[in-house]
């Protein structure tokens, strides 16, 4: 099922939809990391899991880099007023079936690079040399205005914390459970959105 409409993705198919990517393309290399695309993302999913967090917080982590399939992508979500920003594409396609906390972690989760590396001495240190690299390609860290924009964020403590989790989830040949894992997970979260919006 690649790339139907917008439009013909719903609540009971948008999770196999993002399946099917995942099992496709989860072998593309993540730019300049040892691990690979699904690697990575499933590793930061486990972190969560391992850390306690929720359901909604797990399915951040587990898709917060879901938008650098954007060729996966319905046309028409890319041309939703986004760009070929891989943050914001994955929002894109998310916006309709999982709550704000999830698609902010999603779309925020590089400003939240930038935003640490202008509030915690600590963390520019342990960013990885391929991070460092597209930092500077991100704009660099936050200036003083930007801080006290991302600061009014409601989510920006799970903004924060998934990016964390981003940054650890990088550890080649670690073995975490598999997609399906996961997919219950995510069905929940979807479900209790719809809930919530009726
Ligand atoms: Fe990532």
């Amino acid at each position: 099922m690649t790339a139907p409409n917008l439009a013909d993705l719903n609540a009971a198919n948008i999770v196999p939809f993002i399946a099917d990517i995942f099992a496709r393309r989860g072998a593309d290399s993540y730019l300049g990391e040892d691990v690979t695309m699904s690697e990575h993302m499933l590793q930061g999913a486990e972190l969560a899991e391992q850390a306690g967090a929720g359901d909604a917080l797990i399915a951040a982590a587990l898709l917060h880099d879901i938008g650098h399939f954007t060729n996966e992508f319905p046309d028409d979500a890319l041309a939703k007023g986004t760009d070929t920003l891989h943050e914001e594409a994955g929002a894109a396609v998310l916006r309709a079936f999982f709550p704000q906390v999830v698609t902010d972690c999603v779309y925020y989760h590089v400003a939240a690079k930038r935003f640490l590396c202008a509030t915690d001495v600590g963390y520019f240190d342990q960013l990885s040399a391929a991070s460092v690299h597209t930092l500077n390609l991100q704009g660099g860290p936050m200036d003083a205005q930007e801080v006290a924009k991302m600061r009014q964020n409601p989510n920006l403590d799970a903004i924060v914390q998934v990016r964390i989790w981003d940054d650890l989830g990088k550890v080649a040949g670690h073995v975490t459970p598999p997609f399906s894992h996961y997919e219950p997970i995510l069905q929940r979260v979807v479900d209790a959105h719809k809930k919530a919006a009726r």
